[in-house]
């Protein structure tokens, strides 16, 4: 088949490397060139945190997170970067002022799923064991099973592989203007195809009026006196933040979760938030440098979880709202099975 596919973030991506696999010709649009850094893929942490998400999500994410799990190394083997992925588990703590925050944290946890049983409560041995870094905190929980994409490598070794393939035109920085059975609209043309996805994020907005934007900010940061290996999170009553390692000491920290549509640089407060709260969680970050701070929006339904809207010859993919990295290979799956393919 001639797929067209509108997009090309994650969800994008994803999908054309499951398409080439089946033997598909693609065409693809995205307003922003091959290596821009419009679409929200490209900000994650990539964090596959099947568990953590549970507090705030409904247990289909946990199925659809772990079907991710599974899938993602054959992806990143498919364009040569299986070393973008790792699942050596992940770690939550909290100040002692906090523990109750982060039992009640984990018992929510519990409730929700079986195979929580498996989060290992650790003390200040156990802890210093895995991270040594991390020697100062005497009470966190260690959760096996989580892992990371490197999402930027993905962004980027995806870009290389699809504008190198014989299957695969790539239209950048066309504004795609509607998406319609069989058909995608641009600068006032409408070409047909066998089949068309409408996976455009946060830009499919027109068309999906309960879709809106949540506001996520990051820091990079260059911190060669701390060595943490695993993505590891710190809860506090007021916000949660994330430390996820990146090679040479950088890391990422995250993430702020605003509900505004404002992708406008980050502001005074959360930055103060971000970095006090990352250097109370290792002195070390102290003399970081801080290599860049990024903005981006996360699309998001009413009910925060993913939708999979199929038509004739159209299927619509969007909401995958903080856990893109999460769901996309298992949701594109689900899509693809009850779609042109079954
Ligand atoms: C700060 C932050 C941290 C995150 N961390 C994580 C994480 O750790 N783990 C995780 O699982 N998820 C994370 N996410 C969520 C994840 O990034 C999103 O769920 C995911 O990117 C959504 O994928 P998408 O393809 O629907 O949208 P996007 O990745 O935004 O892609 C949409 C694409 O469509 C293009 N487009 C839009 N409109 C048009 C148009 N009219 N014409 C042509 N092209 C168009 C855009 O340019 C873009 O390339 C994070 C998000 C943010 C913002």
């Amino acid at each position: 088949m001639h797929i067209g596919i509108a997009g090309v973030g994650l969800v994008g991506r994803v999908l054309a490397l499951n398409l080439l696999r089946q033997g598909h010709t693609l065409t693809l649009f995205d307003e922003d060139t091959a290596y821009g850094d419009k679409a929200a893929g490209m900000t994650a942490a990539g964090m596959l945190a099947v568990f953590a998400e549970l507090e705030s999500a409904e247990s289909a994410i946990f199925e659809h997170g772990q079907r991710s799990i599974a899938l993602w190394p054959a992806l990143l083997a498919q364009i040569g970067i299986e070393d973008a992925y790792s699942q050596e588990g992940s770690i939550i703590t909290a100040h002692p002022q906090d523990y109750a925050e982060l039992d009640h944290f984990i018992e929510a946890l519990k409730s929700k799923v079986e195979e929580a049983s498996e989060i290992e409560l650790l003390d200040k041995a156990g802890i210093t064991a895995l991270e040594p870094d991390l020697e100062q905190h005497s009470r966190a929980f260690f959760i096996p099973q989580e892992g990371q994409v490197d999402a930027q490598r993905f962004m980027k070794a995806t870009s290389d592989y699809l504008l190198s393939h014989p299957s695969v035109t790539w239209h950048q920085e066309i504004k795609v203007e509607e998406v319609k059975e069989g058909q995608i609209c641009f600068a006032g043309v409408c070409e047909t195809y066998d089949w068309v996805f409408d996976v455009r994020g946060l830009g499919a907005q027109d068309d999906m009026s309960d879709l809106r934007g949540v506001r996520g900010e990051v820091f990079w940061l260059d911190a060669p006196e701390v060595n943490i290996s695993r993505p590891t999170r710190m809860l506090h009553p007021r916000y949660k933040i994330y430390i996820v390692p990146r090679p040479n000491n950088r890391y990422i920290i995250g993430a702020t979760e605003i509900e505004s549509e404002d992708k406008s640089p980050m502001s005074v407060r959360s930055s103060l938030e971000l970095l006090s709260a990352v250097y109370s969680m290792h002195s070390g970050f102290a003399e970081a440098r801080i290599i860049n701070m990024v903005t981006n929006c996360r699309p998001t339904l009413k009910d925060n979880l993913p939708a999979i809207i199929q038509g004739e010859k159209l299927t619509c993919i969007n909401g995958l709202y903080r856990h893109g990295y999460l769901l996309a290979p298992a949701i594109v799956e689900e899509a693809l099975s009850k779609g042109i393919l079954k």
